[in-house]
Order: structure tokens, then C-alpha cells, then sequence
């Protein structure tokens, strides 16, 4: 499998094509959610074929025999892991092999952000993993307002101070040239609710429209 390394994170990544493997990015409608239309995962850097060619080729890997296994072994030394720096946990048997890996490597905390929270066939899934010491899942909230959404631990958009929820962490990323440094809190299960100040040029562009 491929891991990554993006220049934010302060660990590796497993991750997948951002909205072709995201089936919660889109409403009822067929429509991008607002967080989506905004991705910062679908711009720029994620658009070259470096960058392309191994979340391509994962999206086939993870359906072979010993990828758990080799995923448990690329972990030994691992802190600290994020699932899906792009892409989400698009299919189930997918999400079960995930939460075996997370099963059988204790020792590694586990941070895995998701929209599959909208699909009820998740919902055994997302909750055992929840129940592991070393994971966080955090539900993805669809709004760029600070709108948030049910669940033990989860994450929304704000593009204002004054709609920051107040039981939510703030991203500092941002006083940080955008890098997470010492900062862990999306590993935090004691923390509710992280708020993301908007950024970046499709989501400002975004946002800008919605007025
Ligand atoms: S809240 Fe902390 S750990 Fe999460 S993305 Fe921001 S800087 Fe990184």
C-alpha cells in the first residue's frame, strides 16, 4: 500500500481520491455539500499525478489479501496515523478491514475523519472503532457556518469567529503556516467539536458566493 506524508500532518496518511471515493460528499440532490464544494483535497497539489497515482492504486490495494497485515506492519513505529487526508471510508468491507488494523495496533492512535456517518449499514462499524482506546472518528459536519452535527466527536467549518459552537476547539494550524506541530486535538476524544477556519482558494471562492 502507499502511505503519504502531506506537509501538515505530523504522521502518515491512507488515503483515497477525494469525492470519487467520497459518497457523502454529495446531498440528496446530487449536489456537493457546502465542506465539499470547498474541498481542499480536489485543488492544486492533489490534482498532479504524483499525488494522484498512489491514492489511485490504493483504491484497488486495500482489496487484497494481507493488506491488513501489511498495514499493521507499516504502523510499528507509528505514533500517530490520519485515515484519509483525501477520500473517505467509501465501502464496507473497506471500513471493516480499517477497523481490524486499528484492533491490532494498539500502541498507534488513530485519527479517522468521515462522512459515512450518513449511511446506516456504517453505523456497527463506526461505532466499534469509536470504542477503541486509540481511536478518534470524527463526524464530519457538511456546513462552512460552524453548523454542527450529532455524534461523540466530530468536526465542522466555521468562516467567522462569531460562529465558532461553543464546546468546539479551534485549528490553529493556520497560526502555524498551516501545519499541525505540536498540536493533536483531532486525536483528542475528550474534545467534541474541532472547528476548521476556513481557508484556501476554492473554499474562500466558495464561501464568497454564498454570501
Ligand atoms: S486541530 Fe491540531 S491536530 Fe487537528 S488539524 Fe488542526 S493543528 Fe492539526
Amino acid at each position: 500500500m502507499k502511505l503519504s506524508k502531506t506537509s501538515k500532518m505530523p504522521c502518515l496518511s491512507w488515503s483515497l481520491i477525494a469525492k470519487d471515493h467520497c459518497p457523502g460528499s454529495r446531498g440528496d440532490d446530487g449536489k456537493l455539500v457546502p465542506a465539499c464544494s470547498g474541498c481542499y483535497a480536489d485543488d492544486g497539489f492533489y490534482r498532479m499525478d504524483n499525488v494522484r497515482a498512489p491514492r489511485l492504486h490504493n483504491a484497488e490495494d486495500w482489496k487484497r489479501d494481507f493488506w491488513v497485515d501489511d498495514m499493521v506492519t507499516a504502523l510499528q513505529r507509528e505514533s500517530h496515523f490520519r485515515w484519509f487526508d483525501s477520500g473517505d471510508m467509501y465501502a464496507l468491507p473497506l471500513a471493516i478491514k480499517i477497523l481490524e488494523v486499528m484492533r491490532r495496533t494498539p500502541w498507534c492512535n488513530h485519527w479517522l475523519p468521515t462522512r459515512m456517518h450518513k449511511f446506516d449499514k456504517f453505523a456497527r462499524v463506526l461505532s466499534d472503532m469509536a470504542a477503541l482506546p486509540n481511536v478518534v472518528v470524527r463526524f464530519s459536519s457538511d456546513s462552512i457556518r460552524g453548523e454542527t452535527i450529532p455524534g461523540p466527536t466530530t468536526s465542522t467549518i466555521v468562516s467567522d469567529t462569531a460562529q465558532l459552537p461553543a464546546n468546539a476547539a479551534v485549528c490553529g494550524a493556520y497560526t502555524r503556516k498551516g501545519k499541525c506541530g505540536p498540536c493533536r486535538t483531532c486525536w483528542n476524544k475528550d474534545v467534541p467539536v474541532v472547528a476548521y477556519p476556513a481557508h484556501g482558494r476554492v473554499m474562500m471562492a466558495v464561501i464568497a458566493r454564498a454570501g
